[in-house]
């Protein structure tokens, strides 16, 4: 007689199913986990990330190939770059790590750069959190953690995320450093990559405080800094520059985030019966099942989904108003698509009553009598 199955492999096994049997789980990097936090209202890529989909391959799939993905000269680029700024044991970063986050220490005139190399990521991870608690049975030193491996517990399965870098101060404490090659000019970066880089320190502070608890319990509680270093050439040079970045909001949506992933069974329980994401499945039957999970198209999934062409040509399809936009999103309260907006503003339906209705209503008239005042003008 076979065994019972658990809650924990009756959700392994139909997430399998879901993925398609014979498919590998992608496993979740530090991106994808980041990415959450970017449109935390989506179900649709919860369930594919939870179910470990290939979400390029998908997107492929169904026609709609996603355009992520850096060119050669890009990674040249910004390898020589990381190189630059970790060079000679990691001076100048650890002199931006001092100026930008911890002026009130010694200045880091000679740092230890522990050998983290292991076999596989487990091995790197072990290795890792070794180093990390030497270094803080060290106190008064400088540690500098170069591509550290690092784990987070996603939905019972663990994610191996590796950070540029990890500074570990003189009083022990912990900072994440992202080095980017998009430029800082006159001291400040796209909003737009600054935020993109602080989900993705927010995963990394989160991993960092699983291994800080487990220290924790053999006496040693290490803080993880919630402000981390990120590092961009200055300007349109190669010379490194940095700017300090508060990533608790960012940190508290991620968390929030991975707990909602332990939910996705709730989310597979609405699925119809045989549902499947498999790539391999004729076009109309994976387009359907795509389907069947609700998404929220905004227009930053065009920078942080493999499914955003998909997706937003749907949304268009279906006239909603999320794909202009969270801010309009919200203004505009109970009206969810193009034509409920456009009824309102004519006055064919909607409660007059409403805020929205009756903004959309004032701002119809104040057109029409903008656009009969030019009529009157530029008529003879
Ligand atoms: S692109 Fe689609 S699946 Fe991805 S987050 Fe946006 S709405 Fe969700």
């Amino acid at each position: 007689m076979p065994p019972p199955r658990t809650r924990g492999t009756a959700l392994r096994q139909r997430l399998a199913e879901l993925r398609g049997p014979e498919v590998p789980a992608k496993a979740l990097d530090a991106r994808a986990l980041a990415a959450l936090a970017a449109n935390p209202g989506c179900r649709r890529r919860a369930i594919l990330d939870g179910a470990g989909v290939n979400k390029t391959a998908l997107a492929d799939a169904l026609g709609a190939p996603s355009a992520f993905g850096q060119s050669q000269f890009a990674l040249t680029r910004g390898n020589a770059f990381e190189a630059k700024v970790k060079a000679d044991g990691g001076a100048e970063l650890l002199r931006l790590v001092h100026a930008k986050l911890d002026r009130a220490a010694e200045p880091p005139e000679r740092a230890h750069v522990p050998d983290l190399t292991a076999t596989g990521p487990e091995g790197r991870t072990a290795r890792t959190a070794l180093a990390l608690r030497k270094a803080g049975e060290a106190p008064g030193t400088w540690t500098l953690l170069d591509h550290p491996m690092l784990a987070l517990d996603v939905a019972g399965s663990p994610a191996f995320l590796e950070p540029d870098a990890v500074v570990v101060h003189p009083d022990g404490s912990w900072t994440v450093v992202e080095i980017k090659s998009f430029p800082m000019l006159d001291g400040s970066a796209d909003p737009a990559k600054v935020g993109a880089a602080a989900r993705q320190a927010a995963v990394y502070v989160l991993a960092l405080e699983e291994v800080a608890a487990r220290l924790s319990e053999h006496g040693t509680a290490p803080r993880v800094r919630h402000r981390i270093l990120l590092v961009c050439p200055k300007d349109f040079s190669n010379q490194p520059t940095a700017s300090a970045v508060d990533i608790r909001k960012q940190r508290a949506v991620t968390a929030r985030q991975l707990v909602r992933l332990t939910r996705i069974e709730e989310i597979a329980d609405t699925l119809p019966e045989g549902t499947c994401f498999d790539p391999a499945l004729p076009s109309a039957e994976l387009t359907a099942a795509v389907e069947s999970v609700p998404a929220t198209y905004t227009p930053e999934c065009m920078s942080a989904c493999e499914l955003a062409f998909h997706c937003r040509d749907r949304s268009r399809a279906a006239g909603a108003v999320t794909s202009l936009g969270r801010a309009i999103r919200a203004d505009l309260g109970a009206l969810s698509t193009v034509d409920d907006v456009l009824a309102a503003a004519h006055g064919t339906a909607g409660d007059p009553t409403d805020p929205a209705v009756a903004a959309l209503r004032r701002a119809a008239r104040l057109r029409a009598e903008a656009l009969g005042a030019r009529e009157a003008v530029t008529c003879p």
